[in-house]
């Protein structure tokens, strides 16, 4: 999928190889987001308000964007032109996340990154996955960075996590008029159907299978040098070794002290856990394996 030679020009640099951090909510794409924001000369935003909003778009209203890929990634460009901007009031509209990964305390006035000695920009802002393949598209010379996680770990995040929960009010479920709907996961006429009578589990099962068969269609349009998997499990497990694999291919010794913080504490709770297992019950077990057990096979996360 070629796209016109467009470089985009922030703060008088021209934006080259930007990386984009993606994944199902709780697959710890926030993780690294926040190495890379830690990392020397890179200028990571992570939820600026004109992102959001475009990322939010795509999100909810694939159709609009739909066969139009020329318009959609001017969008996105544009997004990105206002988002990476460097100015005084930079980090003010940020989430919290962003200020407190760039070390700004919370009432701090920006910006959330020094200008001297900028040379990288990426985003890893919430939802993004919903953009990654326009993404390719608006930055030719994209990289992406793709986060999975065991389906189980995430469902089970996603059942704890109140505003993930919110998605699924009635009021904002838009399967009548988007469909198919990346956001909720439905990709067939099946879906559509069994959606009303699923769980939960089951509403959130859907929405991993669709990142990790997106990570598949990524892999078949992207070359390698331009798509990174990175999986959760082995960054907890072998943290150097992750970020060793993620330096090399973001061409940034990405920072490391939070990951392996993280992967301390994450293995110090596997420890303290008296008896090993899913945090799902056997219900709701049942209906991932059901709805998902191809992709949770094919990731080797079937027990
Ligand atoms: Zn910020």
């Amino acid at each position: 999928m070629a796209s016109p030679r467009h470089i985009l020009i922030v703060n008088s640099r021209s934006v080259h190889h930007p990386v984009f951090v993606v994944g199902a909510p709780h697959s710890g794409a926030d993780l690294i987001g926040r190495a890379l924001k830690a990392s020397p000369g890179f200028h990571v935003t992570i939820g600026q308000p004109s992102v959001l909003r475009t990322v939010y778009a795509f999100a909810r209203r694939p159709s609009m964007h739909q066969g139009r890929p020329q318009a959609a990634a001017a969008v996105i460009r544009d997004a990105f032109a206002q988002g990476w901007q460097v100015s005084a009031h930079s980090c003010l509209e940020c989430t919290r996340e962003c200020r407190a990964a760039a070390g700004l305390p919370a009432d701090a006035v920006g910006p959330c990154v020094d200008l001297r000695g900028l040379e990288r920009f990426g985003d890893a802002s919430p939802d993004l996955i919903y953009c990654a393949e326009a993404l390719t598209y608006a930055f030719p010379d994209a990289r992406i960075v793709q986060v999975i996680r065991d389906g189980q770990d995430v469902v089970a995040s996603m059942l704890a996590d109140p505003v993930v929960m919110s998605w699924f009010r009635p009021s904002f479920v838009n399967m009548d008029t988007e469909f198919p709907n990346p956001f909720f996961g439905i990709e067939t006429e099946d879906d559509r159907e069994i959606w009303p009578r699923l769980s939960p589990a089951g509403r959130c099962a859907l929405r991993w299978r669709w990142s990790v068969r997106l990570a598949a269609r990524l892999h078949h349009s992207l070359p390698a040098g331009q798509l990174k998997t990175i999986r959760y499990e082995d960054l907890m497990s072998k943290p150097d070794d992750a970020l060793a694999d993620l330096s090399r291919f973001t061409g940034t010794a990405v920072s490391a002290a939070q990951i392996r913080d993280e992967a301390r504490t994450s293995r110090n709770r596997a420890r303290a856990r008296r008896t090993p297992g899913s945090a799902l019950g056997t219900d709701d077990i049942a209906q991932l394996t059901k709805l998902a057990g191809e992709e949770l096979r094919r990731l080797g996360y079937a027990s």
